[in-house]
């Protein structure tokens, strides 16, 4: 039978990195079949058997902060110190679910006419990953620490670009002492997910990733009645109300649109801003992009680095070119550098409206899309006037005001007062309308995937 193989390239020069064969489907099951056999003696170790392994986890991490920092830099563009805080929050959450996973597990004790009566919480069993690019390590991380909490398996279909990234990891959580292949990296492509979906020993799936991405694979996990959860793509809205700190403002959307070169699920995308202050914050958020050095991924002093892939580039270019046409200002950037590789600079587009793909659409890119709302009511509607609904921020130095809009306003998963929409292991992330449904992290994140099963003495 044929070979098939997944090449990675290094997207700041175009060159190729490594060539991967592809599992055959024995591989495949193979795989599936040794991690549902290895979570049956999983689930039995006390909290603390499986909570050292996810303490070793982080301390392995720490460990190779470096090499992995490079890795990522190589096969998706990240600058080196932005690796290392990835690989850093990673090493957090492990240590966040080793020291919480009990607590969060814990029996919940109901009254009822029974001598006992209360809910428990089981693991599911083999869970399928489908990942990303954009945080390798996290995106996986954030799935598998909790996973391996509660007592799951896991087995990964990572972004084909980040391939080596999956299989360092798949070998740090082995060095670490996790069972060998209670987790494991399937090499396949896209076309193979439904395959794994349907496997009878996988139970249930979890996708970080596009829109068509995600209704494919829950489509297929719904023909299979197994539950799927899904992280999918945002085009958060930041508003700017006249009493802002414009200073603060405009530097926070700065960073937020452009955190990994503007490939983040929860970067800024839209801003939503009070014409009085509209021409003043445009000023002040071109020129904190235009202060960010983009550049090469393995130097220290380097803001951003190529985009992951120069397919991914070319589609970004086009959606610019596309608002420009219909009537967006172009107030800096929005031109494709001629070097090889997948580079796109920091841009900034003004007076975009709908019918414009900078307002309609997700930009995963280094590209601000500004808006101008009349009042705080405008602004509340075109901020919500969006099939997405991951995170979103406002800016007012009114802390009531900005706490009454970001909790009985916004339409959307997380929402932040004068500040970057960020995850963090101890709350709840994920997404309404077109950007997902269920939660990642936290106490939720872990019960995804368990069964709550009521345990009833009579
Ligand atoms: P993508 O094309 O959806 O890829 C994500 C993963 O899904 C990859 O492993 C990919 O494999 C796989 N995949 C793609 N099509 C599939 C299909 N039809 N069936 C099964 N699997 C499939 O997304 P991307 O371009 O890599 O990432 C950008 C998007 O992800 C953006 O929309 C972004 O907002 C979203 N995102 C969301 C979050 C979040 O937490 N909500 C986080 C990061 C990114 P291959 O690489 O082999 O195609």
């Amino acid at each position: 039978t044929m070979t098939s193989t997944i090449t990675t390239t290094n997207p700041a020069t175009g060159d190729d990195l490594a060539t991967y064969d592809v599992f055959d489907a024995q591989r495949v099951d193979d795989a599936i079949v040794a991690a549902h056999e290895l979570h049956r003696s999983w689930r039995r170790e006390s909290f603390a058997t499986r909570a050292s392994v996810l303490h070793a986890i982080a301390d392995e991490l720490d460990g190779r902060i470096g090499p992995l920092a490079e890795l990522m830099a190589d096969e998706m563009g990240k600058p080196i110190a932005a690796g290392r805080s990835e690989v850093e929050k990673c090493a957090w959450a492990c240590r966040h679910y080793a020291d919480n996973a009990e607590r969060y597990l814990a029996d919940v004790e109901i009254s009822t006419d029974n001598t006992r009566s209360y809910a428990h919480h089981e693991p599911l069993g083999v869970i399928l990953a489908v990942m990303p690019w954009n945080f390798p390590l996290w995106q996986v991380v954030r799935f598998a620490a909790p996973a391996f909490m509660a007592g799951n398996a896991g087995v990964l279909k990572h972004a084909s670009s980040t391939t080596g990234t999956a299989i360092a990891l798949d070998e740090l959580f082995v060095a670490a002492g996790l069972p060998d292949g209670l987790f494991r990296t399937l090499v396949i492509p896209s076309s193979r997910v439904n395959d794994v979906i349907e496997h009878p020993l996988v139970r249930a799936v979890t996708l970080t990733g596009s829109g068509p991405a995600g209704a494919a694979v829950a489509s297929k996990a719904g023909e299979m009645l197994k539950k799927s959860v899904l992280e999918l793509g945002g085009s958060d809205p930041y508003v700017v109300l006249e009493d802002a700190d414009l200073e603060l403002a405009a530097a926070t959307c700065a960073n937020s649109r452009m955190i990994n070169g503007g490939q983040s699920c929860i970067a800024a995308k839209r801003f939503v801003v009070h014409s009085d202050v509209y021409d003043e914050f445009i000023d002040r958020l071109t020129a904190d992009i235009d202060a960010k050095v983009m550049g090469d991924p393995h130097e220290e002093t380097t803001d951003y680095g190529p985009q992951a892939r120069t397919d991914l580039r070319d589609e970004l270019h086009q959606q610019v070119a596309a608002s420009i046409s219909h009537g967006a200002r172009l107030v800096t950037g929005g031109k494709v550098p001629d070097q090889p590789g997948a580079w796109y600079p920091g841009t900034v587009l003004a007076d975009v409206t709908p019918g414009m793909p900078a307002y309609d659409d997700e930009m995963f890119g280094p590209v601000a899309a500004v808006i101008r709302a009349t009042d705080e009511a405008d602004a509340i509607r075109i901020a919500n006037d969006t099939p997405f609904g991951l995170g979103a921020a406002v800016f007012t130095r009114d802390l009531d005001r900005g706490e009454r809009i970001a909790a009985e306003e916004l339409e959307a998963g997380s929402c932040f007062v004068n500040a970057m929409v960020a995850s963090d292991p101890r709350l709840p992330f994920g997404g309404i309308k077109e950007s997902g449904f269920g939660r990642e992290l936290a106490d939720l994140g872990i019960k995804e995937f368990v069964n709550t099963k009521t345990v009833v003495v009579g």
